[in-house]
């Protein structure tokens, strides 16, 4: 990255009365949380239809369990990192000046609000809140193992499954009714108060900026060319070029832990 990029992009962020970031698995990849589609990803691993799908959970609700406790487990284990913070301190230090912050997460691990992030608009769930099937409820839930039967479970091998789970062993909620990972799936669509929310965070934006994340999945895809409509600069902090690259006006390429302290380390410019 060049200086004088950096440079006018911090004049820019400076002058922002409206910022919307948009994150994904890259920002959780330096904590330690898998991604799916990147080397060593869950995906390479599980068929993601075989086991994150309304079928799968037709199937079996109990793989579904072990691969959502496993996930549980792990993202135990990782805290925010350097460009997790970043972001939250940017979020309190705008919120403070009485201007707009918006930030938006593919990522499902809470990572965000453990890192002080108020209240992000969470676009596929979390892996810390369950969902009832009979009553409709959603619960925070940070039980690892999710219930007693599955301690020590590990990883699901859906090939070679040692057990199966029984209607019993699955978490249950206060009605009795079956609980489920608040996770959107495969084939599922996202909530429409989620989607309402991060559109109005993005439409009428002053920059977006897009980090660890190609952003080539819907509906992340579409944020950048409604900003971009809106007249919104583009920013984006990635390992590698992505989809929206070239509707970019700044490219930033590396980890966000590595480059976003310094990079998002300034102070909003009063207004005149
Ligand atoms: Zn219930």
């Amino acid at each position: 990255m060049s200086t004088a990029s950096r440079e006018r992009f911090q004049s820019s962020l400076r002058r922002a009365r409206k910022i919307a970031v948009l994150t994904g698995a890259g920002v959780s990849a330096e904590s330690g949380i898998p991604t799916f589609r990147g080397a060593g990803g869950l995906w390479r691993r599980y068929d993601a239809t075989s086991i994150a799908s309304p079928e799968a959970w037709q199937r079996d609700p109990g793989l579904v369990w072990e691969f959502y406790n496993h996930r549980r487990e792990r993202a135990l284990g990782c805290a925010p990192n350097p460009g997790h913070r970043a972001l939250a301190r940017l979020e309190a230090v705008w919120r403070d000046a009485g201007r707009t912050f918006t930030l938006i997460t593919q990522n499902v691990d809470g990572l965000h609000e453990q890192a002080g992030s108020r209240d992000p608009v969470r676009l596929h769930g979390s892996l810390w809140q369950v969902r009832c099937l009979a009553c409709g409820s959603v619960t925070e839930n940070r039980d690892v193992p999710i219930t007693p039967a599955f301690a020590g479970s590990g990883s699901p091998d859906p090939d070679a499954r040692a057990r199966r789970f029984t209607a019993a062993e699955l978490p249950h909620c206060r009605c009795g009714g079956v609980l489920r990972p608040h996770i959107v799936w495969f084939g599922e669509a996202l909530e429409e108060r989620d989607l309402a929310a991060a559109a109005a965070g993005v439409e009428g934006c002053d920059l977006l900026l897009v980090v660890g994340t190609s952003a080539v999945v819907y509906p992340a895809a579409g944020f950048v060319p409604l900003a971009r409509r809106h007249g919104a600069l583009i920013a984006e902090v990635n390992v590698e070029p992505s989809a929206v690259t070239s509707l970019c006006d700044f490219v930033f390429t590396g980890g966000a832990g590595e480059i976003l302290p310094s990079l998002l380390d300034v102070a909003p410019e009063p207004a005149p």
